[in-house]
C-alpha cells in the first residue's frame, strides 16, 4: 500500500487524509498542535467556547455544489445548521442597514432605506446575483487533470461573466460607494470593507452572497473534529505535536519527511497542507521554485491577520433589543480606536446567543473582532511588557464601547480572552497571520505542484483554495490527482 504523508490537520490536510483512505492508501497526518482544525477552530474558557472561524459555510444548503463534498466527508449529515437571513448588519449613528443575504429582501429594504438611490441598490443586487451564480458553478475535477477539451469548457463558463468581471473587478469600493445619494447607504457599503485594508468593490457581493451559507452547531472545531472522526474511522493516522522541519528530497523526488525533534518519516509522496511560505521556502529550502512562485511571494499582498476579543457573558443576549443576536454586526464607532498603530473606525461584534452549545444556560458569548497589520504586531511582540499592554488597551476599549450598548455589561463577564495575529501564528504556522492566504488569489496564482519536485502536491488557502469548503475541495483534488497518477479509479465513499 502506497503510503501518503500529509503536513498539516487543517481542513485542507483532514480532507486529503479522508479521501487517502477511501482510495485505499496508507495515509498519515503530521500536525503540529494538539488539536485538528488549523486556522477552523475554537478554545474554551470557563465554559464559553470562543470561535475563531466560520462565519458562513459554504455547501451546508444541498443546492450547493460543495455539499456533496461534506457528505463524503461525513460531516453534515447529522449537524444541526443555523442560518441567518442577514450577512452583515451595519449600525452607525443609529441608523441600521441589513444587508440581507435574499437579494429581493435586500433591494427591499435599501429602497425604504434610500427610494432616491433605486438604480445604485439594482445594480449592487446585480452583482450578488452574479457572485449567487459563479458560487453555484458546479465543482469541476482536480484542475492538473484538465484535457484541452476541460480547459475550453471551463473557460466557457465563464464567458456570461466576462462584462461583470470587466466592469467590476477593478472598480475601487469608494467609486461604487459614490453611486449612492444616501449618506447612511454610502457609509454603509464603504463600512463592509473599510477595516480590512481591501480597496476594491468586488469582495462586497460575495460578502453579502451567503444565503445558504449556514453555520454548524457547536461550531468551526467542532466541525474540523467531525472530520478527524471520519478520517479515523477510515482508519487513518493522526501525529499531534509534531512539526515538521524538512521535506526530504532524493534525486528530485520527495521520499518522506524529518519532524523538529529529528525523526525521519519516509513516504511515496507528500502532500503539504501546511502554510505556503514554510512549506517552499524552509522545508525544501526554496530549491524548487521559479519566478512566478519567488514574484508572487516577493510581491503579492496576503490577506490581513487578524485580532479578537472574546467575552463570556453572564447574560442572557439572545433576544436583546440593543445587540442583534446574529454573526456579524458592524459598528462605526463614534471615536476611532488605535491598535498597534493602526486606527479602526468599525467594530465587528458577534453575538453567538443563536447556538445554544457556545455557553451555559442563561449566558452569552460575544466576539469582537479586528483586522490588523501584521508587521506592528510583529514589532510589537518583541517587547513583551508593550505586547501585554497593547492587549490590554484594546480589551478596555471593547468593554468601553459594548458598555455604550449594555450599560451594565462590565459587571457580566465571566470570561475575556484577546487572541492576536501572534496567536494566529503560533498556533497554525500561518504566515503573517493571515487566515485566508492571499488577499487576491486569481492575481497570486499559484499552482499546487512545483517545478521540478515529483511525488509532492500543495494544497489549501495558499494555493488559493481558500476557506474551509475551498480548502476541503483542495484536499479531495489532491488524492484524485494521485490516483490518476497511479491509473487508479477515484472513488468516494461516505463514512
Ligand atoms: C477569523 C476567521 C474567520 C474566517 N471565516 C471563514 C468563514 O466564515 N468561512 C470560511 O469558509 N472560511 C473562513 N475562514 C478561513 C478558513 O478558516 C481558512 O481559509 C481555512 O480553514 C484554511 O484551511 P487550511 O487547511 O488551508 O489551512 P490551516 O487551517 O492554516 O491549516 C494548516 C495546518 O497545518 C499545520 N502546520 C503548519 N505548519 C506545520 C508544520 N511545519 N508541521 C506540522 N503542521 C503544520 C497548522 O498547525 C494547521 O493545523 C476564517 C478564518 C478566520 C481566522
Amino acid at each position: 500500500m502506497k503510503k501518503i504523508v500529509i503536513i498539516g490537520g487543517g481542513i485542507a490536510g483532514l480532507s486529503a487524509g479522508c479521501y487517502a483512505k477511501m482510495n485505499g492508501y496508507d495515509a498519515h497526518i503530521y500536525e503540529m498542535h494538539n488539536l485538528p482544525g488549523g486556522l477552523c477552530t475554537a478554545w474554551k474558557r470557563k465554559g464559553y467556547t470562543f470561535d475563531v472561524c466560520i462565519h458562513w459555510l459554504e455547501g451546508t444548503s444541498s443546492n450547493s455544489p460543495f455539499h456533496s463534498i461534506w457528505q463524503e466527508l461525513g460531516v453534515i449529515q447529522d449537524k444541526k445548521i443555523h442560518y441567518q437571513d442577514v450577512s452583515v448588519r451595519l449600525i452607525s449613528n443609529g441608523h441600521v442597514v441589513n444587508f440581507y443575504c435574499d437579494p429581493d429582501k435586500l433591494a427591499k429594504h435599501l429602497k425604504e432605506i434610500a427610494p432616491e438611490d433605486s438604480e445604485a441598490i439594482d445594480e449592487l443586487v446585480y452583482t450578488i446575483r452574479k457572485a449567487y451564480t459563479l458560487f453555484n458553478m458546479p465543482l469541476t475535477k482536480a484542475k492538473e487533470l484538465f484535457s484541452v477539451i476541460d480547459k475550453l469548457k471551463n473557460i466557457k463558463s465563464f464567458v456570461p461573466y466576462m462584462k461583470f468581471f470587466i466592469k467590476y473587478a477593478r472598480m475601487n469600493i469608494d467609486e461604487f460607494a459614490a453611486k449612492f445619494k444616501n449618506p447612511v447607504l454610502k457609509q454603509a457599503i464603504l463600512g463592509l470593507m473599510v477595516d480590512t485594508q481591501f480597496n476594491e468593490f468586488f469582495g462586497v457581493p460575495f460578502m453579502i452572497a451567503t444565503q445558504g451559507c449556514g453555520f454548524p452547531e457547536g461550531g468551526s472545531l467542532n466541525f474540523a473534529k467531525s472530520i478527524e472522526q471520519s478520517y479515523i474511522k477510515l482508519g487513518g493516522k493522526i501525529h499531534y505535536n509534531s512539526k515538521i522541519e524538512k521535506i526530504l528530497v532524493n534525486n528530485n523526488k520527495a521520499v518522506g519527511i524529518k519532524l523538529e525533534d529529528g525523526k525521519e518519516v519516509k513516504a511515496d509522496m507528500v502532500i503539504s497542507a501546511a502554510d505556503g511560505y514554510s512549506t517552499i521556502f524552509k522545508m525544501l529550502d526554496g530549491k524548487f521554485i521559479n519566478k512566478k512562485i519567488r514574484n508572487c511571494y516577493e510581491t503579492q499582498p496576503t490577506f490581513p491577520t487578524y485580532l479578537q476579543v472574546s467575552i463570556g457573558l453572564d447574560m442572557d443576549l439572545s433576544s436583546h433589543s440593543n445587540l442583534n443576536n446574529s454573526i456579524y454586526n458592524f459598528y462605526k464607532l463614534d471615536k476611532p480606536i488605535e491598535i498597534a498603530g493602526k486606527e479602526h473606525r468599525f467594530l465587528s461584534l458577534k453575538n453567538y446567543a443563536f447556538d445554544p452549545t457556545f455557553s451555559p444556560k442563561g449566558k452569552t458569548t460575544l466576539v469582537a473582532g479586528f483586522s490588523c497589520k501584521f508587521e506592528n504586531w510583529e514589532k510589537l511582540s518583541q517587547n513583551r511588557e508593550q505586547y501585554q499592554q497593547e492587549k490590554k488597551k484594546v480589551e478596555r476599549a471593547v468593554i468601553s464601547f459594548l458598555k455604550k450598548i449594555i450599560p451594565n455589561i462590565e459587571d457580566k463577564i465571566e470570561a475575556i480572552d484577546v487572541a492576536t495575529p501572534l496567536t494566529i501564528v503560533r498556533y497554525t504556522n500561518n504566515w503573517k497571520g493571515s487566515y485566508m492566504g492571499w488577499a487576491n488569489p486569481f492575481s497570486a496564482k499559484i499552482s499546487r505542484t512545483l517545478p521540478k519536485l515529483k511525488n509532492f502536491f500543495m494544497i489549501g488557502q495558499w494555493v488559493g483554495d481558500t476557506g474551509v469548503s475551498g480548502a476541503a475541495k483542495s484536499g479531495r483534488d489532491s488524492i484524485e490527482y494521485i490516483c490518476k497518477k497511479d491509473k487508479k479509479r477515484f472513488i468516494t465513499t461516505t463514512p
